[in-house]
């Protein structure tokens, strides 16, 4: 079972079928950048056949269920009739079997509408492998989608307390583990002790992998560790941090019952896994 949103897949890529992205008998998702098509007044995929399924590009995502499965990537927004509902909404609502083959088809979407042209010479490119790759008629360069590592860290100290951070945009409040992207030519690990020192002046030691999440809006993967500081000095980057404290479970737990610590949502964000991972215990609702 997945312990949130992303993490598992549940669809075959089937890569070696991807000659063909429009397969008779497909049940196709219509898709305009992180908008899906939904069935009116539920929070459910509105899947199409080939023939009810309009225009755009044809992407195929692979078998699940003995069926198979595509997407069409429209021009621009999914039409207001077709209820378009952003993926990252839905994340919560969808069955783990739709929740797959969405994540699939909007890091794609997203890939396709923003590169249509060869980053090399400038031409505009040719859409191969249903969907999967751009060739270029000017230059002959391959191209295939990108997916942009970012790192997500759960910081302990020496007692065993969670080191958290408030992003400047976000509320009084609302807390989460840090977060940054990973530089060229840097490791993963180097990468968590960088920001955790950048962000909130404190060193890392030993960095140890957690499990990771696709999050294509547009194109992260969130990769998830553990660490474990080796001082315990806040020194806040206000440009990146407004605020960042240690707090033990216990203070956690009341902080959280008394609504004066917000986390994100149990289920979706890996954030909130490694916080649930920490802590022993699920988030509720009330922390949100
Ligand atoms: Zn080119």
């Amino acid at each position: 079972m997945s312990r949130f949103a992303f993490e598992v897949a549940r669809h075959d890529r089937a890569a070696h079928r991807r000659r063909d992205p429009r397969p008779e008998g497909a049940r196709v998702m219509v898709l305009g950048g992180e908008h899906v098509a939904t069935a009116a007044e539920i929070p459910a995929i509105a899947w199409m056949s080939r023939d009810e399924a309009p225009d755009g590009e044809w992407v195929w995502l692979g078998e699940q269920g003995g069926r198979d499965h595509a997407a069409v990537v429209v021009d621009g927004r999914v039409p207001a009739e077709l209820n378009p509902v952003s993926v990252r909404v839905l994340a919560p609502l969808l069955d783990p079997e739709d929740l797959s083959l969405a994540v699939h088809a909007v890091a794609l979407a997203r890939w396709l509408a923003a590169t249509p042209f060869c980053p090399r010479c400038g031409t505009r490119t040719e859409v191969r492998q249903a969907g999967h790759a751009r060739h270029c008629p000017g230059c002959a360069a391959d191209h295939f989608p990108r997916t942009d590592p970012a790192v997500i860290m759960l910081i302990t100290d020496a007692e065993d307390r969670a080191l958290l951070g408030r992003s400047p945009a976000w509320p009084e409040g609302r807390f989460s583990t840090l977060a940054g992207f990973v530089e060229p030519g840097e490791s993963l690990e180097d990468a968590v002790r960088r920001e955790v020192a950048e962000e909130v002046g404190v060193t890392v030691g030993e960095v140890g992998y957690a499990g990771s999440q696709p999050w294509p809006f547009p194109a992260s993967l969130m990769v998830g560790f553990f660490g474990r500081a080796t001082m315990t000095e806040i020194t806040v980057d206000t440009t990146e941090i407004a605020e960042a404290l240690w707090v033990t479970r216990d203070e956690l737990r009341a902080h959280g019952e008394a609504g004066t610590l917000l986390l994100p949502p149990s289920g979706v964000s890996i954030s909130s896994w490694l916080v649930e991972a920490w802590l022993g215990d699920q988030i509720t609702a009330a922390w949100f």
